[in-house]
């Protein structure tokens, strides 16, 4: 039976280390630090998403700033807002939660967040630092991934890694986290073809298609380290009766995959968590350096 790589009690943890880096700095900095988030538009799930970000700030004592402006709000009223945050002093992380409405393009907006604010890890500069390998904010989701691997002391060294999804946000950062842990990478994408030939070489799988469910026991190496960054709702089933609610889901057949695996991140409580405290580290991280603060959090930003 997999090892359960438990995001939820990483997160926990390291929302204490994270507290103890405020505690141990805020005589010094003179204010804590503050994470700027920028909603646009009422979508449901931004909001819960926002509403999560915030409360995970106020657990650790980061003071969090929401700008929510309308859906019909013009990019140029976007820019402006971004601009103000850039060079307001209490703010050491801004966060554009995306999706943005129609209408509005998200790469000259995330383009001008001043790239030492940015909590996300997804300005241009900032990846290209992950590129060559010099310090800077990361990007959430796969830093997270490679603090759960390091808690678990899963090493990377010479392992065959496998990532299926090539986007900006999680697959190719991922790659170059991993390459940079000196595993040996392959990327899949929707033009890959046999893929569970490909996916079968992999010590370590990192899926992040967005397609629920779709890697199963075929497409997995017996001891592989399976990482599922796929996160979906399934709606309830009216066929399979009352007591099948809806669930979270994620890319991965959990339970054929289980057996077979060293190691697998649950959904929920897998990656998910980690995401949200990778932008904490991220903001605490810029607070400790726009305040000449010693830096603590260098192993979580590799
Ligand atoms: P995306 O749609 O931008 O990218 C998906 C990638 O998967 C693409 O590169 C595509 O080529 C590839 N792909 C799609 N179908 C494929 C197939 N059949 N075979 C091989 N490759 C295929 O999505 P994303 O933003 O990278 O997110 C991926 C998933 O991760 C989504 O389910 C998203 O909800 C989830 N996600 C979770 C977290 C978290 O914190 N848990 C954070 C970010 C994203």
């Amino acid at each position: 039976m997999a090892l359960r790589l438990d995001g939820k009690q990483l997160a926990a943890e390291l929302e204490q280390r994270l507290q103890a880096e405020i505690a141990a700095g805020l005589v010094q900095a003179g204010r804590p630090p503050g994470l700027a988030v920028l909603r646009i538009g009422d979508d449901p799930a931004s909001g819960v998403y926002v509403a999560h970000k915030q409360k995970a700030c106020g657990r650790i004592g980061v003071a969090s700033h929401l700008t929510h402006l309308p859906e019909t709000v013009s990019a140029a009223k976007v820019l402006a807002t971004i601009q103000a945050l850039n060079i307001d002093e209490r703010v050491d992380g801004i966060l554009l939660q995306l999706p943005l409405p129609k209408g509005l393009d998200e790469g000259p907006l995330l383009a001008a967040i001043d790239p030492e604010k940015d909590a996300d890890g997804l300005h241009t500069l900032n990846l290209g630092r992950l590129l060559k390998g010099e310090p800077g904010p990361r990007s959430c989701t796969p830093a997270g991934v490679m603090a759960l691997l390091a808690r678990h002391q899963i090493s990377l060294e010479r392992k065959r890694a496998v990532v299926i999804g090539r986007s900006i946000l999680v697959g190719q950062p991922m790659a170059l986290m991993l390459q940079a842990a000196n595993a040996t990478v392959s990327v899949a994408h929707s033009h890959t073809d046999d893929l569970a030939s490909l996916t079968q070489q992999a010590d370590v799988l990192v899926v992040a298609a967005g397609r629920p469910q779709m890697i199963g026991s075929d497409h997995v190496k017996p001891g592989a380290v399976v990482v599922d960054v796929g996160i979906h709702r399934l709606p309830a089933d009216p066929e399979l009766g009352p007591q099948v609610k809806a669930r979270l889901c994620g890319d991965v057949r959990a339970q054929e995959v289980e057996p077979l695996a060293s190691a697998l991140t649950p959904v929920p409580g897998g990656v998910g968590p980690m995401t949200v405290t990778m932008l904490l580290v991220n903001t605490v991280a810029r607070w400790q350096q726009h305040c000449g603060l010693p830096f603590g959090l260098r192993d979580l930003l590799l």
